[in-house]
Parts: structure tokens; sequence; C-alpha cells
């Protein structure tokens, strides 16, 4: 039976240390949360937010524009989140709809605020490997919780199924930070079993139920499932969990592994702007 990488305990250390921290900084650090319209996905993600900050000590501050708002729209809130001292950093919901420019609003907010590393500047920093800049929370969280159970990266050869900006590049770049040899897999990767099998760290994140299975899996494997579709009530991921459990060394479920992961860091990238902000 494969090992089981519980997110929520990697986020309980986490949050431990953000409570912590805010203690010492002495008042609440403010989040902005940015959305257009009211997805049911977005509400139940911004709820969980809201609890999780309320456990910390946290502030959030919300910024809802109706369905019909169009870049302007948005690019005032964010000139707003940019101006106020007392918001200190800003989460937006995305995908945005269609017919806004969401590279330009990413790119307006302030990057000492960009907690969620959305801006071309967060992600070219990433690129060049400034530290200063925050990466994407979910690859951020996919590297926390292999550190939470000390799993070594350098000299691994990780593959990455998906490259979208908000997971699979910017995870890349952190694993190939750490030293591992990264393959990043997309929708017309050829032969996409044998090069899950080639991974010693296989990290799914695409969105589709069930693509990794047993043909795709091999015994000395870690696999993280960063996949997330609701089927109903259910939440599923992209891997076969019985595959995983009976095959591979150690994987992380869905609900309860990266996803729980993902609010203790973006907590974290929320104190860390604040405490820069009065120093
Ligand atoms: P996305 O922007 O839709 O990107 C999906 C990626 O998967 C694309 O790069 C796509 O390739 C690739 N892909 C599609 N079919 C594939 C296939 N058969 N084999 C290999 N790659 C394939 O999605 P995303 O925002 O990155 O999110 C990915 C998944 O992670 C979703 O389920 C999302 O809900 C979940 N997610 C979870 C968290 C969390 O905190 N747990 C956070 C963010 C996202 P192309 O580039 O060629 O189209």
């Amino acid at each position: 039976m494969a090992e089981l990488l519980s997110g929520r305990a990697a986020a309980a250390a986490i949050r431990a240390d953000v409570a912590a921290r805010i203690a010492q900084l002495g008042f609440a650090p403010r989040l902005a949360l940015l959305r257009v319209g009211d997805d049911p996905d977005d509400l139940a993600y911004i709820r969980s937010i809201e609890r999780q900050c309320e456990t910390v000590g946290a502030e959030t501050e919300h910024f809802t524009l109706p369905l019909g708002c169009n870049t302007e729209d948005l690019l005032r809130s964010i000139d707003t989140v940019n101006r106020r001292a007392d918001l200190h950093g800003c989460l937006l919901l995305r995908p945005l709809p269609a017919g806004i420019d969401e590279h330009a609003v990413c790119d307006a907010l302030l990057p000492e605020k960009d907690i969620d590393g959305m801006s071309s500047q967060s992600l070219g920093a990433l690129f060049v490997g400034n530290r200063w800049a925050f990466a994407p929370c979910t690859a951020q969280a996919c590297v926390e919780l292999l550190d939470y159970y000390h799993l070594p990266l350098a000299g691994l050869h990780a593959v990455i199924l998906g490259r979208s900006l908000v997971v699979g590049r910017p995870l890349g770049q952190l694993l190939l930070q750490r030293d591992a040899t990264v393959t990043l897999c997309h929708s017309k990767s050829r032969e996409l079993p044998l090069l899950c099998r080639s991974a010693d760290l296989l990290i799914a994140a695409v969105g589709q139920v069930g693509l990794v299975d047993k043909q795709c899996l091999r015994g000395d494997q870690i696999v993280l499932d960063v996949g997330t579709t609701m089927c109903g009530e259910q939440l599923m991921g992209d891997v076969n969990a019985a595959d995983a459990d009976a095959l591979v060394r150690a994987y992380s479920p869905v609900p309860g592994g990266v996803g729980a992961v993902t609010t203790a860091v973006l907590l974290r990238n929320l104190v860390t702007a604040a405490e820069r902000a009065v120093h």
C-alpha cells in the first residue's frame, strides 16, 4: 500500500507558522478577494479561504464585479488594491469571463501584492530564479507537500502532466530549482503512459478524471494528484486512487492532498507580504 501524502497535515503545519507570524506582526494582514460573478466553485473556494483566514487571524475583503463587467472595471479594482496600504495581497479568481483581457488584469497588480504569482513579472522572476517574487500557490504547494514528507527532489525525473501558467509551468521551474530533471507533458504529448512510467515523481494537473491509471504507474514512484473535477457531489482527481494505492510508493489524494496545502501557502504569502510592507 502506498504512503498517503496528506495535504491536511502539511497545511496545518504551515498555518501554525502563519498564525505565530501574525501574532508577531501585531496586526491582521488583509486579503483582497477579487472575483467576477457568483460561480458556485469560486464561492466554495472563497468560503474555505475565509475560514482559514479566521483561524490564523487574517482578514478578507471582497471585490465582486457583475458578470457583464469589462477589463477596465477589473483594472479599476486592481488599482484600488494597489493603492490601499491596508490590503497586503490579492487573489483573483480565474478563469475570468470571455472578453476580459486576463493578462492585462494580472499584470496590473503590484508584484508585492501578487501573492498567487499570476503576473508576467512574478512568473518572469520565478523563471530567472529571483526568489523575491511569489510563485503560484498550487505549484508551490506541490513542493511544500514533498518537503513536509522529507522527500528529496535532487536528481529525480519529474514528469508533469499539464503546462498551464497556474500549475505545470511554474512547478517545472520550482522543481528545476531543486535539481530535478523535468519533463512537461500536455495534450499533444505522445506515448503518455510511457512518459509517466519513466517518472520518479509524477504530477498530474490536467482535470481529467482517471487519466493516470495503472498503465502509467510503477512501484517506486511518488505521485501528486493536482487535478480536481466535480463529479456530482464528489471531488475527483486525475489519478485512479485504487491503482495508485496498490502500485506506487507514495501519493497525494483528492481531496485532502495538494489542494489543502494551496490555501495554506496563500496565507503564508499574505503574511510575508504584510511583513515586507512594514519592514
Ligand atoms: P488548464 O489550464 O485547463 O490546463 C490543463 C493542462 O492539461 C493543459 O496544459 C493541457 O494541455 C493539459 N492536458 C489536457 N489533456 C491532456 C492529456 N490527455 N495529457 C496530458 N496533458 C493534457 O488547467 P489548470 O488550471 O492547470 O488546472 C489543472 C487541474 O488542476 C484542474 O483539474 C484544476 O481544477 C486543478 N487545480 C487544482 C488546484 C488545487 O489547488 N488543487 C489549483 C489549480 C488547479 P494543452 O496545454 O496542450 O492544452
